[in-house]
């Protein structure tokens, strides 16, 4: 199998360095983040790898009461799907904005959440 011309683990580096990149289809134009293997809307692979500003709004969000092993210190906190300004909607964890605070709508900045060599997708204050 050829190696997709950005991998998942080239999306986590560039976004720990604090660059989202989505990736387009050459063929239709689909917009896709993060990377796929194929294009979910016509199945071809002829992605091209896309810059995006990193900036949107909540499209909807849950609040994590009870959260896995590794995230209980972070209690409560949020994850929201984040529509960007180019189309995609993304899931990323809430950071620096107050529970109370979020509503859909709300504009948000991806922001790397980096943890020892882990790199998660977050959205700060826009
Ligand atoms: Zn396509």
């Amino acid at each position: 199998m050829a190696e997709p011309v950005i991998t998942l683990r080239h999306f986590f580096e560039r976004a720990r360095a604090g660059q989202l990149t989505g990736v387009r289809c050459r063929k239709c134009g689909e917009l896709a983040i993060p990377p796929k293997e194929l294009c979910p809307a016509c199945y071809e692979r002829a992605w091209e790898p896309v810059p995006l500003g990193g900036e949107g709004t909540i499209a909807s969000y849950t609040v994590i009461r009870v959260a896995p092993r590794a995230f209980m210190a972070d209690a409560p906190y949020a994850v929201a799907a984040v529509k960007l300004t180019e189309g995609v909607s993304i899931l990323g964890r809430i950071v620096d904005i107050p529970l109370e605070r979020l509503a859909v709508g709300l504009p948000v900045r991806f922001r790397p959440i980096v943890r020892n060599s882990q790199t998660a997708i977050g959205f700060g204050p826009a």
